[in-house]
């Protein structure tokens, strides 16, 4: 089906050891790559990424890790790759649209199929007393997937959708990433964060694939 599967490559939780990705586009030259969160970086990301940078696109969402330290999060958000960032946007790459969404669901904020406790962050903030209000959202709560911004992700269009978190297709995984799938209206979608490799389909013929921990995969969730 795909001219070629292998110039958009997937890369799960790297989790600081970024050696399989870089042997991959050495090996199989892609297009672009799609790094799906938890990266525990110790340096900023552009230190891990030099043997091929100029090589490929990088493209990235985060994952839970990135929020459980302030060094963990500017490495990947004050990084050289800060614009590279998928969440919440549809990009173009290697001819095919990419819809991004970081983070998880957090029962304080949202846990899905439960109703929001929060609509939104400017909701949440204002219930706050004066001094976090000043202080802006914590990390943890930017770690979370909140309900008004997934609901304005639903109106755009893409082919396909990278998450951290997992849809239906594995056990673990919430309705509510299903939902925004089909209102995409995506093909495929890729996630990380559960460490399983496996192809699934959801409704309307929807393929998941699960990307391992420091596994590459190809457009056909095949591991390189
Ligand atoms: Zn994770």
């Amino acid at each position: 089906m795909m001219a070629n599967e292998r110039r958009i490559l997937f890369a799960g939780d790297p989790h600081g050891d970024f050696a399989p990705l870089i042997d991959a586009v050495k090996s199989h030259h892609p297009e672009a790559v799609v790094m799906l969160g938890d990266y525990d970086l110790e340096k900023p990301l552009q230190h891990y990424l030099r043997p091929i940078a100029g090589l490929t696109e990088i493209w990235w969402i985060a994952g839970n890790h990135e929020f459980e330290c302030y060094n963990r999060h500017r490495f990947l958000f004050d990084s050289a790759f800060a614009d590279n960032g998928l969440h919440l946007k549809v990009k173009e790459i290697a001819g095919l649209r990419i819809a991004g969404l970081s983070g998880i669901f957090l029962g304080r904020v949202w846990y899905p199929p439960r109703q929001p406790k929060w609509r939104s962050k400017k909701h949440y903030l204002s219930r706050q007393p004066a001094n976090i209000r000043r202080a802006g959202l914590s990390l943890k709560y930017q770690s979370a997937i909140w309900h008004d911004e997934l609901e304005r992700l639903k109106r755009l269009n893409a082919d396909i959708l990278v998450t951290h978190e997992a849809p239906r297709s594995h056990r673990h995984g919430f309705i509510a990433i299903d939902e925004l799938a089909v209102a995409l209206g995506v093909r495929q979608v890729f996630h990380g964060h559960l460490h399983e490799h496996y192809s699934a389909p959801i409704k309307h013929g929807i393929m998941v694939h699960g990307v391992g921990d420091r596994m590459v995969v190809d457009l056909n969730g095949d591991v390189l």
